[in-house]
C-alpha cells in the first residue's frame, strides 16, 4: 500500500471498526483505511436487499410487485437490474471460453425469451432477430 500523501511505502496498522485494514505511512506518519469495495457502484442500496430484489426478479416477480413488496422504486429496480446484466456479462466473457457444447439447455428462460420475440419490430437490431430466429422449437 502506498501513502496518499507522500507516496512511500506503508505499514498495516490494525483493522477499523467495520473490519477494513488500517495502514500507516512509515514517513509523514499519517493513517488511512484500505479503498472500500462498492460492488453496487454508485447505489446506495443495502447489498442485502439488491439481494433479494435479484433474486425475486429471477422468480419473475414483476417490477411493481416488487416495488411494492420491498419499498424501492423502480427505476432503482431498472438500474439494479442492468448493473447485474452487465455484470453478468463481465462474468461470462471472462470464464465461459472456448467452450464445445453439444447442447444448451435453457429451459428456464425460454418463456421469457419466447415472448419477447414476439416485441421484436422491424426496425430494431438485425442481432436482435438473429438471436431469435437461431433459436430452436422446444418439443
Ligand atoms: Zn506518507
Amino acid at each position: 500500500m502506498t501513502c496518499h500523501n507522500c507516496q512511500s511505502t506503508c505499514n498495516r496498522f490494525g483493522k477499523h471498526r467495520n473490519g477494513l485494514q488500517r495502514y500507516r505511512c512509515s514517513q509523514c506518519r499519517k493513517t488511512f483505511t484500505e479503498d472500500h469495495t462498492r460492488p453496487l457502484v454508485g447505489m446506495r442500496l443495502p447489498l442485502d436487499k439488491a439481494e433479494s430484489i435479484l433474486k425475486l426478479l429471477v422468480e419473475g416477480m414483476s417490477l411493481r410487485s416488487i416495488e411494492r413488496v420491498t419499498g424501492v422504486h423502480r427505476d432503482t429496480i431498472m438500474s439494479l437490474l442492468l448493473l447485474a446484466g452487465e455484470r453478468s456479462q463481465q462474468l461470462m466473457d471472462t470464464k465461459m471460453r472456448n467452450l464445445s457444447a453439444r447442447y444448451l439447455q435453457v429451459d428456464e428462460i425460454w418463456t421469457y425469451v419466447g415472448k419477447k420475440r414476439r416485441n421484436v419490430r422491424s426496425g430494431d437490431s438485425p442481432e436482435l432477430g438473429d438471436q431469435w430466429a437461431t433459436k430452436p422449437k422446444p418439443s
